[in-house]
């Protein structure tokens, strides 16, 4: 709690110190609750995770840090700035775009440098400059909408949109059209196609599937910048356990809460795996909502079927390399796309197979931070999306394994010479890591897929339908997964829990 806000005498229990759990505790402390926070593994952060191996720093979880202002919110709520906790670093260019046919283009911030760049691609470079310019001012107008009231409101349903946006919502909002169609109205260039169609990756679905509305993506590094948290990622992880420190916010570790106790429509508290009972005013719940529901609440059949358009995001293939020696061609972030995007899509998000040939995400970190390697070596995570485990029929371990193969082939070939022969470390995590070491639903990534036919991209609301004191925070609740989305959500939660208050 600050200093200034007197105590609610209501105590809060938070499951998982995950960055929603860690952000839904930190507003409530502001808002006066008494909280302490239950957590299963032996650090914060969740997904936000790192290992150190043999002198090579790999952040297992995120590497673009987008959205500050959601997260100084977070810090100014309690009374604190944040870059007396978290230093920024902006990472130039944005982007790295490799293709099958030799093309490479970067994504750039300045708008100068950006149209110069835009000249390496075939056909007339004056028409590329102003679809992409056209493309930007339609991303900026569908990015405002929505967080105007989707993000800063903390709506959550179709009701609570139509309150707030009225007929906007009908006229203004891109809805009619998916990610990709209203992309292929707006670029003729199938580089620029492929291109805005994986902004996608920023929630793991597929741009065939989310509505238009979503190519606001775009417009959250071009307007606010892509970042790197100085010193690695984790260390946002550090400096909000800082702040838990400062606020006094307990946080229990190895902690694993295998029962949220209910009594009618009320949770009373949660039940540890060490057999311990803790009770409380409320719960918030950061592990994901679906898992929730089945393991810590068991829920009945019926109930869970009708959750399952809640359905999880992709999964990933985390690959960690060592090279003893420096891809010279790498940007920071880089992306090697499929030559089929489309197959890429259907194969991940319709069929839920492991595609043949995905587009992938490549990090190389040392751009930006060389303390992340040795000197002379080559830091690179490599993240192609996958599906999540199909619980009925699961891929082996060899199938995963031969992913790799299949990525670390498209690699070699795409001029990452020998890069099997200069590995030096490596460490890989598959989805069935993914889910046992967060708790998230079949190994998904990002929380709840954005799928207009499925949900209406919407996700879970913060408040559960069935328990009147039960709050959920994290990706599997609205807005959705990502950072900024999860620290956002956090926030949002407390502003529910206060409003129950009365
Ligand atoms: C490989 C990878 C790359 C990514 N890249 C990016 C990126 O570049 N940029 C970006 O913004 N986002 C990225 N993301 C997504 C981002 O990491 C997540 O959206 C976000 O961190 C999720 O936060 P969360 O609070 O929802 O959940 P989590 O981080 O999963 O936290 C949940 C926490 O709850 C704990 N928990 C679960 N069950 C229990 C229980 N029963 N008892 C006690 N504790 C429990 C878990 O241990 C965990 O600590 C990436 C994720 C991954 C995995």
């Amino acid at each position: 709690m600050t200093q200034s806000t007197p105590s609610r005498n209501k105590s809060v229990l938070v499951v998982g110190a995950g960055l929603g759990g860690l952000s839904a505790a930190i507003s409530l402390r502001a808002e006066g609750f008494d909280v302490e926070i239950l957590e299963k593994n032996e650090k914060p952060g969740g997904k936000l995770n790192f290992v150190e191996i043999e002198g090579f720093g790999f952040d297992l979880g995120p590497s673009i840090f987008t959205l500050p202002q959601f997260f100084e919110s977070l810090w100014e709520r309690a009374g604190k700035k944040m870059s007396d906790y978290v230093e920024l670093e902006s990472v130039h260019p944005h982007w790295r775009n490799f293709f099958e046919d030799g093309q490479v283009l970067d994504l750039i911030e300045d708008q100068a440098d950006m149209r110069e760049e835009l000249k390496k691609l075939p056909g007339d470079p004056e028409h590329h400059w102003k679809q992409f310019e056209d493309f930007l001012t339609y991303a900026r107008e569908q990015y405002e909408l929505v967080d105007e009231g989707y993000f800063r409101e903390g709506l959550d349903t179709l009701w609570e949109m139509i309150r707030y946006y009225k007929l906007r919502l009908a006229l203004k909002m891109d809805h009619s059209n998916s990610m990709s169609e209203s992309i292929e109205q707006r670029f003729d260039e199938p580089h620029l196609r492929m291109i805005f169609e994986y902004f996608i990756k920023y929630v793991g679905s597929s741009a065939k599937d989310a509505p238009g509305y979503m190519n606001l993506m775009p417009i959250i590094q071009f307007d606010y910048g892509l970042w790197y948290v100085k010193g690695g990622m984790y260390n946002l992880a550090r400096g909000l356990a800082r702040l838990l420190d400062d606020l006094s916010i307990p946080v229990r570790y190895n902690s694993e809460v295998v029962e949220i106790t209910k009594e009618g429509k009320h949770v009373r508290g949660v039940k540890l795996q060490s057999g311990e009972s803790l009770t409380a005013d409320y719960v918030v719940c950061n592990m994901e909502v679906i898992p929730a529901y089945a393991k810590l609440l068991s829920e009945p059949p019926k109930f869970l079927k009708k959750i399952e358009k809640y359905a999880p995001a992709c999964s990933g293939l985390v690959v960690h390399l060592g090279t003893d020696r420096i891809y010279d061609q790498l940007a920071h972030h880089n992306f090697f796309f499929s030559r089929d995007q489309n197959k890429h899509f259907d194969t991940v998000f319709q069929q839920g197979k492991i595609p043949e040939d995905p587009t992938i995400y490549l990090v190389a970190p040392t751009r930006t931070d060389p303390s992340k390697a040795p000197e002379g070596h080559d830091n690179i995570k490599i993240l192609p999306h996958i599906p999540p485990i199909d619980p009925d029929n699961p891929p082996s371990h060899e199938d995963y394994m031969a992913l790799k193969d299949r990525v670390i082939d498209k690699l070699e070939r795409m001029g990452l010479t020998d890069l099997r022969k200069h590995t030096v470390v490596e460490d890989v995590l598959t989805p069935v890591d993914i889910e046992r070491m967060y708790n998230s639903n079949r190994g998904s990534i990002y929380g709840v897929v954005s799928d207009w036919k499925k949900n209406q991209a919407f996700k879970f609301p913060k408040q559960s339908s069935r328990y009147k004191n039960l709050f959920f925070t994290g990706g599997s609740v609205n807005p959705g997964g990502g950072m900024p989305m999860v620290i956002l959500c956090g926030q949002k939660v407390a502003d529910r829990v206060v409003k129950a208050e009365g």
